[in-house]
């Protein structure tokens, strides 16, 4: 890969582990040395984020949590909000999860609030789009592509564009044991990298680091990570046993 892009591997825990398994989980994957050429992310749910953030201190290791609210503060019953995040040291977020998107209504337009919000509150979004099976056969994949991009990340400036992540998780190769080829992954990041250069430009294009995902695992990861476009892997399933997520950052 030609790029000054650096991978960037992040673990979406999602629903699972409780504080014992999270410690359980770092202490193994501390007791490994940890690559430097790759950025490192841990993303447990809320309840395991103040566990974990106080187990990797000191480490490369870095936190992200898999969603929060758009405001500070505020009477909203069951949320959490990015000044709580910060202030367990967690540096990432990630937005958007077509999880959310299916299950929980979020919309291109809260999840651009929820973008403009972590930057605001020094939070990394790690925003996530990608089409659905329907949208794939109705041959609809770039243009969904192209709205999410475009909606999602209204309004934000270059500099901010250039510091976020984006994750390409086509909906259908979540959790399901398919993907596309990494060829065609390239395409669609490709395809993104091209956007963002027709809103901003050609330097903040090159330096937004765009993650595939979608059922990436031990065997397959480094035919995806090879790929000119793509800097880097969110993984589900297979990041929640730390012997599985350590082979795949190394
Ligand atoms: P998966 O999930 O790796 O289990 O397919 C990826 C994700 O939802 O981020």
């Amino acid at each position: 890969r030609l790029t000054l892009r650096k991978p960037i591997i992040a673990a979406n825990w999602k629903m699972f582990k409780t504080i014992a398994e999270t410690e359980v989980y770092i202490d193994k994957l501390m007791a490994k040395e940890l690559p430097k050429q790759v950025d490192i992310v841990l993303c447990p749910p809320f309840t395991g984020l103040e566990s974990a953030a106080m187990a990797v201190t000191g480490t490369e290791i870095k936190i992200g949590a898999q969603n929060m609210h758009f405001e500070a503060s505020g009477a909203y019953t069951g949320e959490i909000s990015p000044v709580m995040l910060g202030d367990l040291n967690v540096q990432y977020v990630i937005l958007g999860h077509s999880e959310r998107r299916k299950f929980f209504h979020e919309t291109n337009e809260i999840i651009n609030k929820k973008v403009h919000t972590a930057f605001k509150y020094d939070l990394t979004p790690i925003l996530c789009v990608g089409e659905t099976i329907e949208e794939k056969e109705a041959g609809k994949t770039l243009e969904v592509l192209k709205q999410q991009i475009d909606q999602g990340i209204a309004w934000l400036t270059a500099n901010q564009v250039a510091k976020m992540v984006i994750a390409y998780e086509p909906v259908w190769a979540i959790g399901t044991g398919k993907s596309p080829t990494p060829a065609d992954a390239n395409d669609s990041v490709k395809a993104i990298r091209k956007y963002i250069q027709e809103i901003y430009d050609m330097e903040t294009a090159q330096q937004v680091r765009i993650q595939y995902g979608g059922s990436v695992k031990p065997e397959n990861i480094k035919d995806f990570l090879t790929q000119s476009d793509i800097d880097g892997a969110l993984v589900g399933g297979a990041s929640l046993a730390a012997d599985s997520f350590y082979s795949m950052l190394v």
